[in-house]
């Protein structure tokens, strides 16, 4: 059984005091604990960011890669061996920026895995710059006029890209945000589970108390996560109500269940046909 103590990891914790990364790292822990989740069966793929340090800070097996490729390594190692538990990590630049188009194909392939989005709107590890998420009229040292555009939508995103599983989480809300996390890694499928993460440093409209004033839960209000065009409508509040929770589940064949050859187990456990020595030596 996991505990506590074993997801600990002797490396300093740089993100600033207060960061909302600190309550998405503690729910991300409590959720493995409370799921009662080997370790050693979790993969966690972070990307480049501030959130990209919460490989640091989790003792699971765990790969940082380069700028908005996360989901490409989730997805390899999730097809090498559909065992283990495999949870993505993306800022908003990384996720909804430059590695944008892996979003649709991730989520249409409905591949089974945990897509996590630390999402500050706004660029902290790079001293606060307008991000992808950033609302219109942000104003930034990029946009000192305010933001021309209007902030990309990540849930219709999704939506729209056929995810069986999108939600939205607050690193405000610790017991909530676990909740979450148990139900989106425990989704047979692709799940999407946006978090709202206050950056104290740079992202000073967006805040703690922004959004304590704002945010209501969906489970408190009768939302039907089984509805579509309600979860677009659900998806598209934001405002003086901002709501979190899951806004759409659905159950669809995953990507491994359309393979025969991935019906017999993990690939890493199935013997190699043939003869592989000519291929190998490539890489040698
Ligand atoms: Fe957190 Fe923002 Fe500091 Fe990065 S810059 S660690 S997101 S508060």
């Amino acid at each position: 059984m996991t505990m506590m103590q074993d997801l600990a990891t002797p490396v300093p914790n740089t993100w600033c005091p207060g960061c909302g990364n600190f309550g998405l790292l503690m729910a991300m822990k409590r959720a493995i604990i409370q799921l009662d989740i080997e370790r050693e069966q979790v993969v966690a793929v972070s990307g480049i960011g501030c959130h990209g340090k919460i490989t640091d800070y989790i003792k699971v097996n765990a790969l940082h890669v380069i700028h908005g490729r996360v989901l490409p390594a989730a997805t390899a190692i999730k097809l090498a061996n559909q065992d283990l538990t495999v949870i993505g990590f993306a800022g908003d630049g990384d996720a909804y920026n430059i590695g944008m188009g892996h979003l649709p194909h991730a989520a249409r392939r409905n591949i089974n895995i945990t897509y996590i989005v630390h999402d500050n709107l706004v660029y902290g590890l790079t001293t606060g710059q307008t991000s992808p998420t950033s609302k219109k009229g942000y104003m930034s040292k990029t946009t000192p006029r305010g933001a021309f555009e209007p902030g990309i939508n990540p849930l219709t995103q999704a939506l729209a890209s056929d995810a069986t599983f999108v939600s939205r989480g607050y690193a405000g809300d610790m017991h909530h945000l676990t909740e979450i996390f148990k139900r989106a890694i425990s989704h047979e499928g692709f799940a999407l589970v946006d978090v709202l993460q206050p950056c104290v440093a740079w992202n000073r409209v967006n805040t703690f108390e922004f959004y304590k004033e704002r945010v209501y839960k969906l489970e408190e209000v009768g939302h039907d996560e089984r509805d579509i065009e309600l979860a677009y409508q659900r998806a598209a509040e934001w405002g003086e109500k901002i709501p979190i929770g899951v806004f759409y589940r659905a159950d669809r064949p995953t990507y491994m269940q359309n393979f025969p050859v991935l019906q017999k187990g993990p690939l890493v456990k199935q013997r190699i046909a043939g003869d592989t020595s000519d291929l190998l030596k490539e890489f040698m």
